[in-house]
């Protein structure tokens, strides 16, 4: 089992997923990314601040906030990153780039994509 947080796009987020229900379900069903493991526990969902992008900050307060209580060790990049990045105009502009900042600062196994719809 992985204890996870989700990342997701602010920009998206309660506006085109709405109440962010397709990531929690396809983490309970383990259905797309979530596929890859026997069984998901998310303790949260971290927005990445806004554009133009404040993901290190967002984590380390959610760090911060969660001292004492549950831990987790892998990152799920948000399908909504994915699309920003792929199809849209994140200033991010590479969601492996991402991918690569979260390992190198959090030391996290972290997740490209979520949920398949
Ligand atoms: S892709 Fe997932 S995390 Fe992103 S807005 Fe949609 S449901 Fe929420
Ligand atoms: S487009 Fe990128 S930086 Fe802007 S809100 Fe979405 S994920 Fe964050």
């Amino acid at each position: 089992m992985v204890k996870a947080i989700i990342l997701c796009c602010d920009n998206c987020r309660d506006r085109y997923c709405i109440g962010c229900q397709r990531c929690f379900t396809a983490a309970r069903e383990g259905k797309g990314e979530f596929e890859k493991f026997d069984k998901v526990d998310i303790v949260g969902l971290v927005g990445c601040g806004g554009c133009p992008g404040y993901i290190v900050p967002k984590i380390k307060l959610f760090n911060k906030w969660i001292e004492g209580l549950d831990d987790y060790d892998t990152v799920f990049i948000g399908k909504c990153i994915v699309v920003a990045n792929e199809k849209g105009n994140c200033p991010y502009g590479d969601v492996n780039k991402i991918k690569e900042m979260i390992e190198k600062t959090f030391g996290k196994q972290v997740v490209v994509g979520t949920h398949p719809w």
